[in-house]
C-alpha cells in the first residue's frame, strides 16, 4: 500500500472545478491543484443562480449557510404583455456564481489554484497524466478531472468530437446594482421571481446578492434573463464583439455589439411588458447562446469528466451549478481509500459514471421540454429575432 498522497490535477477553475478541489481534498485526502485559463478576474457567465439542496449541502460543509449568501424571495409573478399579472406564494432563496465563487476559493490556498493556465496537451501514460498549459508550463498527477466547461479542450482530447451545439436561441441577460437603477422599478421586481413568456421567447427576473455578496437591501443585484429564439445564421452578427473578437459561448458586458443591442431594445419595446421594457432599457447588456453538450462517456483510463464538459442541461432546469457539484462530491467519495501507484476502484468508478450520466440524461429531457413549452429552440416556433430584422 502506497500512503504517498494522490495527486489530482483539475483543469477548470470555475465552480465545478473548486468544487471538485475542495472535495477531492476533504473526502479523498488527495493533493489537489487547479489550472484556470483566465489571467484576472473570473468572469460571472451564470449570474444568478437557483439555490439547489447539491449546493446548500456543499456549502454546509464549509461552513457556509445557504441564508447568508443568498436573497429571499417570497412569491412568484406571472406577467401578461399588458402588465397584468397573476400571483403565488413561493418561498425561495437565490445566489449568483460569483457569490459561491467566491465562497468556495476561500478555503483554497492560492498554492492550489493556478490562473492563466490554458491546458493545450494532454496525455495518460501507466496511470500518469501529463499536461502541458499554453504559457509552456508541464506538470504530471495520478488523476485528472475536466471541467472545463461547455467547450471542454479536456473532452476534446479525451473523446474526439463532442463540440457543442445550439439550441435555437439566445440568452440575453443583464446584472444590475440595485441602486443604478429606478427605486419605483427595483420595488416592483423584488422579493419575486417574475416571468413572462410568449412563444418564441421567455424573460425572468430575481434579485441576487451584491457583487461583494452583501444580502443587503440597497447593495443586491437585479438578475434577468431574456430568452429569444434565434436563427443560427443570425448568431456571428450577436456573437462579433463591439472589438470586432468573435465569442463562442459568452459575449461579455462593454462588448455587445451596438447594432445586436439596438435590435434587442428595439424587441423589447414591441414585446415585453412594461416592468421588463424598462429594465432591458436600463441594464448593460450580455449575451450567452444556449448549447446542448450531449451526455459523454466520464471516464478515461485515469481522467474524469464533470460539470458541463461532461454534459450540458438546459438553463431552465436551473441545475447546471449543483450538477457540477454532485458530479464532483460523489467522485470524490468514489476515489476515497484509492493510493496512487494502486489500481483504480474501477466498479466504484463505474457506478458513478451510470449514476451521473442517467441523472444529467434525466435534467437534459426535463429542460428540453420546459423550453419547447415556451417554443424556445423549436423551430417551426415563432422567430422573434428575424422578425425583428425584418421590420428594422
Ligand atoms: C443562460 C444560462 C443561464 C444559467 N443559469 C443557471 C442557473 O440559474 N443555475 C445554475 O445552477 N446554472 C445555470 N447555468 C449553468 C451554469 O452556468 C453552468 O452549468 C456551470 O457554470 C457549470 O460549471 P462548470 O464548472 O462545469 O463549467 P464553467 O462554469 O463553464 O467553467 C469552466 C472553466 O474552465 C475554464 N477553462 C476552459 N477551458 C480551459 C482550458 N483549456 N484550460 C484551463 N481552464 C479552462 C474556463 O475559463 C472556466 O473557468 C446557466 C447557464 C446558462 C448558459
Amino acid at each position: 500500500m502506497n500512503n504517498e498522497n494522490t495527486r489530482v490535477a483539475i483543469i477548470g477553475g470555475s465552480v465545478g472545478g473548486l468544487a471538485a478541489a475542495l472535495e477531492l481534498r476533504r473526502s479523498a485526502k488527495a493533493e489537489v491543484a487547479v489550472y484556470e485559463r483566465s489571467a484576472g478576474q473570473m468572469q460571472a457567465r451564470g449570474a444568478g443562480v437557483v439555490m439547489q439542496p447539491d449546493v446548500e449541502w456543499l456549502l454546509a460543509q464549509y461552513g457556509t449557510k445557504a441564508e447568508d449568501v443568498s436573497v429571499q424571495l417570497k412569491e412568484r409573478i406571472q406577467l401578461e404583455q399588458s402588465g397584468q399579472s397573476f400571483r403565488q406564494r413561493a418561498p425561495q432563496l437565490m445566489t449568483a456564481w460569483d457569490t459561491l465563487y467566491n465562497t468556495l476559493r476561500k478555503p483554497l490556498q492560492d498554492s492550489c489554484y493556478r490562473q492563466d493556465s490554458e491546458l493545450v496537451e494532454l496525455r495518460q501514460e501507466d496511470g500518469n497524466i501529463f499536461v502541458r498549459f499554453l504559457d509552456g508550463y508541464e506538470t504530471s498527477s495520478d488523476f485528472l478531472v475536466a471541467a472545463d466547461g461547455v467547450n471542454s479542450t479536456c473532452r476534446s482530447i479525451l473523446v474526439g468530437k463532442a463540440a457543442a451545439d445550439y439550441a435555437g436561441y439566445v440568452a440575453w441577460r443583464g446584472l444590475e446594482n440595485e441602486n443604478n437603477l429606478p427605486v419605483n422599478l427595483v420595488r416592483q421586481l423584488a422579493d419575486r421571481f417574475t416571468h413572462f413568456y410568449t412563444p418564441g421567447m421567455q424573460m425572468l427576473c430575481y434579485l441576487v446578492p451584491g457583487s461583494d455578496g452583501s444580502t443587503q437591501e440597497g447593495q443586491r443585484r437585479v438578475n434577468w434573463v431574456w430568452y429569444v429564439n434565434t436563427p443560427r445564421h443570425s448568431l456571428n452578427e450577436i456573437l462579433t464583439g463591439e472589438s470586432g473578437r468573435t465569442y463562442k459561448s459568452f459575449v461579455p458586458k462593454g462588448e455587445v455589439n451596438y447594432d445586436a443591442a439596438q435590435r434587442l431594445r428595439k424587441l423589447a419595446n414591441t414585446h415585453l411588458p412594461p416592468v421588463f421594457k424598462e429594465l432591458v432599457l436600463q441594464s448593460e447588456l450580455f449575451i450567452q447562446p444556449v448549447q446542448d453538450v450531449a451526455s459523454q462517456s466520464r471516464l478515461h483510463g485515469h481522467c474524469a469528466l464533470i460539470g458541463d464538459a461532461a454534459g450540458t442541461v438546459r438553463p431552465h432546469t436551473a441545475s447546471g451549478t449543483s450538477k457540477a457539484f454532485a458530479d464532483a462530491t460523489l467522485l470524490a467519495m468514489t476515489l476515497n481509500g484509492w493510493n496512487r501507484g494502486n489500481p483504480l476502484p474501477i466498479d466504484r468508478l463505474h457506478c458513478w459514471e451510470r449514476q451521473r450520466q442517467s441523472e444529467l440524461n434525466r435534467l437534459s429531457s426535463m429542460g428540453i421540454q420546459l423550453a419547447a413549452s415556451s417554443g424556445l429552440g423549436v423551430v417551426a416556433a415563432p422567430q422573434p429575432w428575424a422578425l425583428n430584422k425584418n421590420e428594422a
